[in-house]
């Protein structure tokens, strides 16, 4: 029965690994690289709030002086050179069913991170309509779906894509290597028209750099009501 599906499998999922090319049985990364490349970070020895690597659990001196824009921050990974591979196939290959296998597949693990997970809605960033016609999708709203297909027991959560709007076409952050130009950039450029009014949120991006963007979006969702507002990334690409 499997050598029968085998082919039937490699229609929609590749035979080989997208990191090392070895063969899978139908899988995106093999079991190799899922290990050796994707190992999720150990929760016990980061910050409670931005999970910044630390000696033990606790809070870290930043998130003690100055005020977090997010409730708790996580994210699965560094930006390593898989993890940079990993997300640009996401993103630029026409590959919205890998973003949702990667939702789903990391989805317990999210959860497990979150120390309080109630949300009310979990919204992806959202792409202009622009560049989804480029790009063909949003890899977030697949990322977004992945995870929430996680979530089935949860009646009260629910996807919520179209909660926030981009208003308007930005520069590619990637182009903008300067703080400043980014968060310029990004101003005013999310909207939510619905009221939200003390909603839990969790929002969700695909990598973090400066923050630009997710910090945006959550003044937006915050300016229409939400509380609390939690951030979830696959990677985190400033370094700490
Ligand atoms: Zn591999
Ligand atoms: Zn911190």
């Amino acid at each position: 029965m499997k050598n029968l599906l085998t082919p039937l499998i490699n229609l929609v999922a590749p035979p080989q690994c997208l990191l090392c090319s070895r063969d899978t049985a139908g899988e995106y990364i093999c079991e190799r690289c899922t290990h050796e490349e994707l190992t999720p970070f150990d929760a016990q020895r980061r910050c409670l709030v931005c999970f910044r690597p630390l000696f033990q659990r606790g809070i870290c001196e930043l998130c003690k002086r100055e005020e977090h824009p997010f409730f708790q921050q996580r994210m699965l990974w560094d930006y390593t050179p898989a993890v940079k591979e990993l997300i640009s196939e996401m993103k630029f290959n026409w590959n919205a069913s890998l973003c949702y296998e990667i939702g789903r597949m990391y989805a317990p693990m999210i959860l497990e991170y979150f120390l309080c997970e109630n949300w009310d809605y979990i919204v992806p960033i959202p792409l202009h309509r622009k560049r989804i016609s480029e790009r063909g999708y949003n890899q977030c709203e697949h990322l977004c779906a992945g995870l929430t297909s996680a979530l089935y027991s949860r009646k009260h959560t629910r996807a919520e894509r179209t909660l926030l709007k981009r208003t308007r076409r930005t520069e590619q952050q990637a182009l903008l290597k300067c703080r400043k130009q980014r968060e310029k950039n990004m101003q005013g450029a999310f909207s939510c028209c619905v009221d939200i009014t003390a909603k839990r949120i969790l929002l969700i991006d695909d990598i973090y750099t400066t923050g630009a963007t997710a910090r945006e979006a959550a003044h937006a969702l915050q300016l229409s009501g939400a509380t609390h507002i939690d951030l979830f990334t696959l990677a985190r690409s400033d370094g700490w």
